[in-house]
């Protein structure tokens, strides 16, 4: 890498580029540098050189470029601070210091360690986000050199950015850097398999290539029937995707057929009709169709998706956006720092600050949070969500991590739906309230004022609000005694003391398992009284918890009973247990 083939790279985006403060900050930098050299053996100012390369890449604006070029310089080199400041501004200090602060890991193993990290990456992220593109830049280049480090770090860092650096640019939309980042470090941490699948791949290559080619060229010519425009193009899946693939699907290589797809790209008024030419050609699979363009991630990736089966029986995923859609898609965020000619940034600002929404939420989410294991657990399965749509039974929709349940969605209408949350029914079943929640569902959330958040709930729960909203609830409770519940019992006159006591259902040692869920209030039905060992169906009530009958009971048969509302329960095997029960005794006269 060299600074002529930098600038020339510049110069191609912003040709009003000033050159003159690079070629200086190049020259800051390789003096502060001078004599320092990277593990490979080359002179250290490469590394800075390939971490601003990459940035322009990403048609970064000039201050990025710079605090690329002397990303290393307050660590790394007595260079002092000030100089930075007066030379090129505060604004490139900062960006500068914001990568500084992101440390190497020096005790890697360290949960602490590495949720401060996370910490203070979430904090540079919320007031610059271009300090996370030059770290994600410099991640990308030591990952391309990683095989200079030792075997120990080696691993560590291809962990970290397997882990962290590689979501967290899904996350930002930067598929570009996210790919990479993601096949570098599967190379490394799994050798074997990746040059397996590479071996695999280039066996096949020709063949292929020649079919991609085929069906290039049929749905070209039946686009020009149409008159749409269009281009199209093969897309070779990234080997970490087909690895996953392969997991996920536990199937040999040999099984897995689509490890290339087609990408079309169109006008925007074009994708919908380009998908109908498409599916008019070849026979769709209902279930892998995705509309992301209605739809868009949270990241703001625009596609459509669907995988037909081909000219040659074997499924093809073919992916259908506009060239603005790509675009987000390959530069994510970084687009809203991109040099601009007209420089309006203006008009950009609010659509930004609404992606930097997640980064906000994350730290507010978090801040509760002091256990360095709870904090690193749930920043990585926050990376890592991807989310599924439902509905409200108005048609409102809600979008929610993949994995949510019921109770998140209760949360996500309202949280006092949430706190409330005794029951849901999809599509006008009941379903337990560990149900995963799967796209296009439509959700009812039955709610009892006698329901409240339950320590239960936080095992069945997905995203971090609503565990944290439940958290809090219950730090609340913990807090204030709840009252005492005074209860009526309705008894024959001329009852005694001591039968009172026989026919008042107690509050239950014996437990009831529902459904697999635990935490739901139940109350044993006064007209058949089942006792443990009863076969025992469950009636989901209005307002009065899961009341348990016994599987004879002619009551639970009879038409005053929704059989809608029947869910399946259990007696709790384990501990033994007892609880009183009235028993009426038969008198013969
Ligand atoms: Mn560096």
């Amino acid at each position: 890498m060299t600074f002529e083939r930098l600038i020339k790279s510049i110069l191609r985006y912003n040709p009003k580029a000033d050159v003159k403060l690079l070629e200086q900050a190049y020259h800051v930098a390789e003096m502060a540098h001078e004599g320092q050299l990277r593990r490979s053996g080359e002179p250290f100012i490469i590394h800075p050189l390939w971490v601003a390369y990459i940035l322009s890449e990403l048609k970064l604006d000039t201050d990025t470029i710079i605090a690329g070029l002397l990303h290393d310089l307050l660590e790394d080199t007595q260079f002092p601070p000030d100089k930075i400041k007066e030379k090129f501004g505060e604004d490139v200090f900062l960006l500068i210091e914001g990568v500084s602060k992101i440390k190497k890991l020096t005790h890697p193993h360290k949960v602490t360690e590495q949720a401060e990290n996370l910490r203070k990456m979430l904090l540079a992220m919320a007031k610059d986000i271009r300090v996370i593109l030059i770290k994600l830049a410099d991640r990308l280049h030591n990952m391309r050199t990683i095989r200079f480090v030792s075997e120990e770090n080696r691993m560590t860092v291809a962990k970290e950015t397997q882990e962290i650096y590689a979501p967290l640019a899904n996350r930002l939309g930067i598929g570009k850097l996210r790919w990479e980042l993601e096949d570098l470090s599967f190379e490394c941490l799994n050798p074997e398999a990746y040059q397996e699948i590479a071996k695999k791949i280039s066996e096949k290559r020709q063949a292929r290539e020649a079919y991609i080619e085929k069906i290039k060229k049929e749905l070209m010519s039946k686009f020009k029937k149409a008159e749409i425009e269009a281009s199209v193009e093969g897309r070779p899946k990234h080997f970490y995707s087909i690895y996953l693939k392969i997991k996920s699907q536990n199937k040999p290589f040999d099984g897995i057929y689509d490890i290339s797809g087609v990408r079309v790209i169109t006008n925007e008024k074009n994708c919908y009709e380009a998908l109908g030419i498409v599916h008019s050609l070849w026979t769709p699979i209902p279930e892998r169709f995705k509309d992301y363009i209605a739809n868009p991630k949270t990241n703001n990736y625009q596609s459509l998706h669907t995988t037909v089966i081909a000219t040659d029986g074997r499924p093809l995923e073919i992916q259908i956006r506009s060239k603005e859609m790509h675009t987000i898609c390959e530069e994510g965020i970084a687009a809203h720092w991109q040099y601009k000619e007209d420089g309006g940034k203006g008009k950009f600002d609010a659509e930004l600050n609404k992606k930097l929404k997640w980064a906000r939420r994350l730290i507010e989410t978090y801040q509760d949070l002091t256990d360095a294991k709870d904090f690193m657990e749930h920043f990585k399965l926050d990376l890592f969500a991807d989310e599924v749509f439902v509905f409200t039974p108005k048609g409102a929709v809600k979008k929610l991590p993949l994995g949510s349940t019921p109770i998140d969605f209760a949360y996500a209408v309202h949280s006092e739906i949430g706190d409330h949350c005794f029951g849901a029914k999809v599509a006008g079943k009941i379903v337990p309230l560990d149900y995963k929640l799967k796209n296009g569902d439509i959700v009812e959330i039955i709610t009892s004022n006698r329901v409240k958040p339950h320590q239960d709930w936080l095992r069945i729960v997905r995203t971090s609000k609503t565990k944290s909203r439940i958290r809090q609830w219950m730090k609340n409770e913990e807090e204030i005694p709840p009252p005492k519940e005074a209860k009526v019992v309705h008894l024959p006159l001329s009852t005694t003391a001591k039968e009172v006591l026989h026919r008042t259902p107690k509050p239950l040692p014996a437990k009831i398992k529902i459904a697999g869920v635990d935490g739901l209030e139940v109350i044993f039905s006064k007209c058949c009284h089942p006792v443990s060992g009863d076969k025992i169906v469950g009636y989901i009530t209005r307002g009065h918890g899961v009341s348990i009958h016994r599987a004879t009971c002619p009551n639970i048969h009879s038409e005053a009973f929704d059989s809608a509302h029947m869910i399946d329960v259990a007696w709790e095997m384990g501990k033994p247990s007892s609880y009183e029960v009235g028993i009426r005794k038969a008198i013969n006269n």
